[in-house]
């Protein structure tokens, strides 16, 4: 994969800054890509179009993407965010967040008469599509799926529940894939959540297939785009750096698989901040390289207020290494799609 380094820049001339002399030197590593994925990017999209279609208040249930800033942000256009639909008043106009849901959501939202919006990210959907299709056959084409994830993630719960209960094990990690005694070892498939570990997977993958040879499933896993490309430019970078910082929400798990990407990469020390006002500034001590990037649902505008504020208090030099240039774009769901 191709490493693309902009040009180094410093901040010696910060308006109200103090002189530069009079700072710490601080090399500061910014990786790329980093932050909004296609999928985040499409979903405030639609409750952005929802509000300007259909006017405040538009209800979405669970946070649309895991960020306090994007949430605060929606609920100040009129978004009201709740966690189930009996919150939604009747014949109001509610959106569903990027990590799907089960069908028993758009099913009760159908029969309360409630106008939905699904902005569940089209590779999530891919992922349920395939599920589905393992299961389908019915008989004996039918197959036990077995979906590497984290218990209690939305995500994970929107996946298991496309298809009935029993249909799907969840396999948490590697020590759960050796143990597992499903009923027709001949007769399995596996699917994964789309923001783990692209290692951890790997090797869950490895046991799953030398214990079941029959296993059915995608030719690695399903881990998306955005959550593969993050990881690798944060391992590129890592081994270099005092203390890597990932701006994310601490529920985000894409975020979270960062900041243990840069640790087990060789950073000296990795944390997870969910913005400029959670850093605490003692672990800069004797820092002199430090490493940042952003989870997928992370605004670019959090990591620009960590750097102004790192430059307020260091003689910042900032690199910014490109491994991949990202341009994928997703479609806004039907009815948004149609023009008013
Ligand atoms: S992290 Fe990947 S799967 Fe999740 S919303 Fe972004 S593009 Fe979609």
């Amino acid at each position: 994969m191709s490493e693309q380094t902009r040009p180094v820049t410093s901040n010696s001339a910060t308006p109200g800054a103090d002189p530069a002399h009079s700072k710490r030197p601080m090399r500061l590593l910014l990786a790329g890509p980093r932050g909004f994925c296609a999928g985040v990017d499409r979903a405030i999209r639609v409750v952005e179009e929802a509000l300007r279609r259909y006017g405040a208040p538009v209800y979405v249930r669970h946070e649309i993407v895991h960020n306090r800033t994007v949430v605060e942000g929606l609920e100040a256009k009129g978004a009201i965010f709740v966690e189930e639909l009996d919150e939604v008043p009747p014949d109001a106009h509610v959106v569903f967040s990027a990590h799907g849901v089960p069908k028993s959501v758009p099913a009760e939202a159908r029969r309360r008469n409630l106008i939905y919006l699904d902005a569940t990210c089209p590779l999530v959907s891919k992922v349920h599509r395939e599920a589905e299709r393992h299961f389908a056959g019915g008989g004996e084409d039918q197959r036990h799926i077995l979906m590497i994830g984290h218990a209690g993630h939305p995500e994970v719960v929107g996946t298991m529940g496309q298809l009935p209960p029993g249909a799907v094990t969840l396999i948490n990690d590697a020590k759960e894939a050796a143990s597992v005694q499903p009923e027709n070892p001949d007769k399995l498939a596996f699917i994964t959540q789309t923001t783990l570990s692209v290692d951890d997977t790997a090797e869950i993958v490895d046991i799953l297939r030398s214990r079941f040879p029959s296993i059915e499933g995608p030719r690695r896993e399903d881990i998306c785009y955005a959550t593969t490309n993050r990881q690798i430019a944060v391992k590129e970078l890592a081994a270099e750096c005092d203390l890597f910082v990932v701006i994310g929400a601490t529920n985000s798990s894409n975020s979270q698989r960062l900041r243990e990407v840069a640790e087990r990469s060789l950073a000296k020390r990795a944390l997870l901040v969910p913005k400029v006002a959670d850093m605490d500034w003692s672990e800069m001590e004797g820092v002199e390289t430090l490493g940042m990037s952003a989870g997928a649902s992370a605004p670019e505008s959090l990591v620009q207020e960590m750097i102004k504020e790192l430059s307020m208090r260091f003689d910042l030099r900032i690199e910014e290494r490109i491994v991949k240039e990202e341009n994928i774009n997703f479609r806004l769901p039907y009815p948004l799609t149609e023009t008013v």
